[in-house]
Formats: structure tokens, sequence, C-alpha cells
């Protein structure tokens, strides 16, 4: 079936999908297998060996270029295995212009891993675009954006962006992990690689760790599938198949994530001991309009501070909540609390999360879709003192 022209919403069940060629299996089998039988040397049914490619990763993959409006698909073993991936592109003294304020494990990776091979990071505030002109120079390959960013809830507008990547022959790679396909689609804003942590909103249940990359262009495609193939953080045929039940049910759970998301954003504003709410619905958001304008909604990761707050007096916070488990990861359909400072954020030198804005007393929220009232009635008895 041609699905390249449905809608979002069908595009989650059916995008890339068709039915089993072996027994026609609606739902892709899980291909638990590494390797398939030869009738001469060479002669395969187009799977060889399953780090270079499994049926069923192949379907998640297809899946994965379908909703973010591309064109290929490869889905890895984890988020960070997708960005390596991604940075693997460079050689030894090429640069690439960041985001300050960035996912903990992309920046140790982009520091401590790829910065040991001469690779160079520039770490700025892109929430001004036009400041990443003063950092380009001939050696720039790549910009990276994450938006909206985590913890902080700032939004990078991915068009301005792409306009400065592509007038100096930069790629444009956008980690789509926090707003998801349903919320934001980062190619169609010109950039040229989209990146997921499939942990997270695409899984949607808290159950698999799977990364994913999607493009447009035939030839960045090759690219990054050779790299992916020599160095084999592949997904695995079982969390492929997660992954792709997760992908059907995306858009209805986006849908109430955004909705329990904006009442306890609301909800928390009003309350008398919170100073501060990062969530880019508000109208007084500092991009509340750069969201509205590229985002289908506003999501429902939320940060706060509490008013007059302590280290300890965040911590006795997030140790009260029950319904809202205290745990790393995000995106699942249960709420999650977590302590950006001492948890996702722990390997970002205090100095260094200060200046963004990530101070001992942020606390954020992955809020699931569970009823709003228990929800809200959680965050009361844990804001009592
Ligand atoms: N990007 C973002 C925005 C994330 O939040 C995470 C994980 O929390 C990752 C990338 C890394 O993904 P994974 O944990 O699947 O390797």
């Amino acid at each position: 079936m041609e699905t390249g022209n449905l809608k979002f919403n069908s595009k989650t069940i059916h995008g890339g999908q068709e039915p089993d060629k072996a027994y026609g299996a609606v739902m892709p089998p899980i291909y638990q297998t590494s390797t398939y039988a030869q009738t001469t040397p060479g002669g395969h049914k187009g799977f060889v060996y399953s780090r270079s490619a499994n049926p069923t990763r192949s379907a998640l993959e297809n899946a994965l270029a379908s909703i973010e409006d591309g064109h290929y698909g490869l889905a890895f073993a984890s988020g960070l295995a997708a960005i390596d991936t991604v940075i693997k592109l460079l050689d030894p003294g090429d640069e690439v212009i960041t985001s300050s304020e960035l996912y903990g494990g992309s920046y140790r990776l982009f520091k401590q891993i790829f910065g040991k091979y001469g690779i160079v990071f520039h770490f700025i505030d892109m929430q001004t675009p036009k400041h990443i002109v003063n950092y380009i120079n001939k050696r720039t390959k790549l910009i990276w954006v994450e938006t909206p960013t985590n913890p902080m809830m700032n939004i990078i507008d991915i068009a301005a962006v792409s306009k400065i990547a592509q007038k100096h022959k930069a790629l444009l790679a956008v980690d789509n992990t926090f707003a998801s396909p349903y919320l934001q689609q980062p190619l169609n804003l010109g950039a040229d690689i989209v990146m997921h942590s499939a942990t997270k909103y695409l899984g949607g249940h808290s159950d698999l760790i799977a990364g994913g990359l999607v493009v447009k262009e035939k030839a960045l495609a090759d690219r990054l599938y050779f790299i992916q193939n020599a160095s084999g953080a592949v997904c695995g045929p079982m969390d492929s198949f997660l992954v792709l039940r997760g992908i059907k049910t995306l858009h209805v759970r986006m849908q109430r994530h955004c909705e329990n998301g904006r009442v306890i954003a609301r909800y928390l504003a009003k309350h008398p001991k919170i100073e501060h709410v990062y969530w880019p619905g508000f109208k007084n958001h500092p991009n509340h309009n750069v969201a509205k304008k590229q985002m289908n909604g506003f999501g429902g990761m939320i940060s706060f501070i509490p008013k007059g707050s302590s280290f300890d007096e965040a911590i006795r916070i997030v140790e009260k909540l029950k319904l809202f488990t205290l745990a790393e990861s995000l995106g699942g359909v249960e709420s999650l609390v977590g302590h950006p400072a001492s948890m996702s954020h722990a390997g970002i030198p205090s100095e260094e999360r200060e200046k963004v804005g990530i101070s001992d007393t942020l606390i954020r929220l992955s809020v699931g879709i569970e009823d709003k009232d228990d929800l809200i009635a959680d965050l009361e008895q844990a804001l009592r003192e």
C-alpha cells in the first residue's frame, strides 16, 4: 500500500508498513535471527546478516521515515548510538555548533569521547539564531539542535537555524526526542537529519532503549548506513517490534500528554509555593511564538522551581511524589519526576549547569497520560509542608 500521502494519525499505524511477505502477518513478526539461508553464495532474499539488516528493524526504519516525513530511517540500539553515528560523519578538526543546553549524555559524548578525536564543539545559546554565525568558519560541518531543550524547555527556531546552516554548507541535525514527530517535523523545517531517543515518546511505555535517525537525501542515508553497519549499534528485533507497537498509538498518547501537560503547567503556575514554571505553552515564555510556529502543541514536559527552595527542599518534593515516579527518562505513559542537577544532567559540570539555569532546585516532570485530577492531587500533597 502507498502510505506516503496519509495524514499523520494514519501514518503512525500504516506508514511504511505492509503485511509480512511470508504468511501475511498484519503485525511485523519479530525476526529473532542473526543470519539468513543462502541458496548459493550471495543468493538470498534481501537479508544476509542482522547487523546489516533485519526485517523487523527494516519495518521500524520505514515507519520512522514515514512519521518524520523523510525517505530513509535507521534504527539503533539507543538514542546515543544514533547521535554517535551522526558525529562519525565528521573528521578530526571539524567543528560542531551546538546548544549550551543539551541532554547530559549528548554533552558527555561530544566533550569526553569525540573531543578526544579532535572534533571541536562550540556550546552556545541558540535562542537567538544569528549568534550562530559568530562561531561559523570553514571547518564548521554540523549544527546540532535540541528543541525543546532539556530541561529548561527553551525553543530554538529550526527554520531560522536551517537557513544559516544551508548558507554555510553545514549539516543541521535536530534531536526531536522531546517533541516527537506528532508535535514537530524538523525535516520539513529544513533540517538534514532528525534524531530520536526512541526510548521516550516513540516507544512510549518505558520498556526499551532504542534510537533513530531519519533523512531525506539518499547520499546522506548511505553514509549514515555505512557507519551504522561498520560500528554495529543496531536496534534488536524485539526492541524494533516494541518501538513499532509504540508508534501506532503515538498520536493518541501525545494528545493526552499535551492536555495533561497544559493542566499541570497552569496548576503549578498558580500555586503559591512555586516560583517559576518552564513550559513553552505560556504566552510569557520567551520563545512562545517560535513554539507556536513550529510545533503542533506544547507537550507534557515541564520544569519548575519551588519558591525559596533549597537543594534539600527540591529533594524532599521529588521523594514525596507518589504517582510521579522518581526516575530517569521521560515520554512514557506513566508520569515521572526527575532532579536534573543530580540525575539526567549530573554529567555536566555545575558551573556549566548554573550558566544555563539548571539549578539545584530545578525539578522536571514528564507528565504521563493518567487522570489529571490524580496527578494534581499528588503534586498538591508533595508541595504541602
Ligand atoms: N536525547 C535526549 C533529548 C534525551 O533525553 C536522551 C535520553 O534521555 C537521549 C538523547 C539519549 O537517548 P538514549 O537514552 O536512548 O540513549
